[in-house]
């Protein structure tokens, strides 16, 4: 009988499970690693396999410094391949679409399946539009490297459209909207005025910048809705000395593709929409057949399990782990990388027949960048930062979390060339448009077409 794509056949390597992690993000990048250092010192047998849909880590909370010109894609981008290379971790490029538990197998889109002992899923979040109208359409989204260079050549290529054609600039292509008043949209809104104040004034000095608008709407009293009232209002105060145009109390209630209608009922002209406004488990949650909380995430016990299933672990933005306040925890990363953490303890106390203590998180604080030597710095002991002194927190603490020593250089030598030079190096417009046509004598020809 043939057999098909199906490796369910020799899961056990010298005894040991097979274990399988889905997503080389902060939680599982992290956890592979705990798991080949445990391997490496004898603690753990194990054959360690990683699936992600990306060849690549992406350090996210750097993106919106790609879709800004400040980085470049490969700054906060790492091939898995490279990283791991050393570690003996079998990696695979695909997307997971199903768990069956009762089998122990993930299926892959491309029909493959793949047998696991026990199963960690790190697939993340995706970009929750709340049910606004328009915002899957005419939206641009903020977690992926692909969505941070589309986001930066639509941003770049408004500039050139009006230097090209001065009638436009009346018709909103000069306005851009941020939806959120979260840190991605704070130090998104931040980052891009600077980019026009600092390089597009330069770079297109006919171009009158008194047109340019860019508008933070945030359905909340407060930015930064995790922080302080103060932290919030320095956002607010900083964000306005550079020109951002904050709307608190004012939501989206629908996205065109040259307006949004804002929830209190007026019409902003604009073409380009930046949604930074919500996150939701990966759909991937709903394949697994357990009840998901309000947000879509995975119910966790204290040892990241997933609720009702054996052998299945879900960590990171895709858990609802509870905190000590009784509150799912937050999705940002150093939750993912201490659930990581526990679940490789978990596995190699497992192996070891030993039990291990709950998993307990330490909330170490949060961060938000406003723009040049500004930042927000909220730590624990009550310690709070404001300004300079944030802000040099912010970048020593960024170029630590990197992956890769290559990038913690990359990036540290373009923010010294960005803070020196008061310039944006990366302001290639890279269009995917073009890319997917070749250029003959007969005019332009699809890619699939071109011989
Ligand atoms: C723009 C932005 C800025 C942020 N800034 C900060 C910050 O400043 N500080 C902070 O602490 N947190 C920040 N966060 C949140 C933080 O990045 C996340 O909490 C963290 O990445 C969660 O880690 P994770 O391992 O759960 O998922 P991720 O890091 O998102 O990794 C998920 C991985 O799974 C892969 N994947 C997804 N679905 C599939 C599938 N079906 N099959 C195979 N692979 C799949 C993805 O390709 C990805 O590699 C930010 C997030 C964004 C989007």
């Amino acid at each position: 009988m043939r057999r098909g794509r199906h490796d369910a056949v020799t899961t056990q390597v010298n005894g040991g499970p097979h274990v399988v992690v889905i997503g080389g993000g902060f939680g599982g990048l992290t956890l592979v690693r705990e798991l080949a250092r445990a391997r490496r010192r004898g603690r753990l047998r194990a054959r360690i396999t990683l699936v992600d849909r990306h060849n690549h880590h992406t350090f996210q909370p750097l993106l919106y410094q790609v879709a800004t010109a400040g980085l470049q894609p490969q700054d906060v981008g790492i091939s898995l391949r490279a990283i791991l290379r050393r570690h003996g971790i079998e990696i695979r490029l695909g997307t997971v679409t199903g768990v069956d538990a009762t089998r122990h197998v993930v299926t892959l889109s491309d029909g493959s399946e793949l047998a696991y002992d026990r199963l960690v899923l790190a697939v993340g979040a995706i970009t929750e539009d709340f049910g606004v109208p328009g915002v899957a359409e005419h939206a641009f989204g903020l977690k992926s490297l692909p969505e941070a260079t589309t986001l930066r050549n639509e941003l770049l290529r408004r500039f050139e459209e009006v230097s090209a054609d001065r009638a436009r600039s009346d018709d909103g292509t000069l306005t851009f909207v941020i939806a959120g008043g979260g840190p991605t949209g704070v130090e998104l809104a931040g980052a891009l005025a600077e980019l026009v104040d600092l390089v597009v004034r330069r770079d297109h000095p006919t171009l009158d910048l008194e047109r340019v608008r860019i508008v933070l709407v945030e359905p909340r009293a407060q930015l930064l809705g995790g922080f302080s009232a103060r932290s919030g209002r320095a956002a607010l105060d900083g964000l306005r000395r550079r020109g951002v145009d904050v709307r608190l109390g004012v939501g989206i209630a629908g996205v065109a593709a040259d307006h949004v209608e804002l929830t209190d009922g007026e019409v902003v002209p604009t073409r380009s929409v930046v949604w930074a406004a919500g996150v939701a488990a990966s759909p991937l949650a709903a394949a697994l057949g357990v009840e998901l909380d309000r947000g879509r995430r995975v119910p966790v016990d204290d040892h990241l399990r997933v609720r009702g299933l054996d052998d299945v672990f879900a960590i990171g933005d895709l858990a609802a782990a509870i905190g000590a306040d009784d509150r799912p925890l937050p999705q940002v990363a150093p939750v993912a990388i201490q659930q990581a953490r526990h679940v490789a303890r978990v596995l190699v106390d497992e192996a070891a027949g030993r039990p291990t203590r709950s998993f307990r998180y330490r909330d170490k604080g949060a961060m938000a960048t406003i723009g040049r030597a500004a930042a927000v710095a909220e730590l624990p002991g009550r310690v709070r930062l404001r300004g300079l002194v944030a802000w040099v927190a912010w970048l020593l603490l960024h170029l630590l979390m990197l992956v890769g020593f290559r990038n913690r250089v990359a990036v540290l030598l373009s923010w010294v060339w960005n803070y020196a030079t008061y310039d944006h190096s990366a302001r290639l417009i890279l269009d995917q448009r073009e890319a997917a046509t070749a250029e003959t004598a007969r005019g332009p020809v699809p890619r699939s077409w071109a011989v």
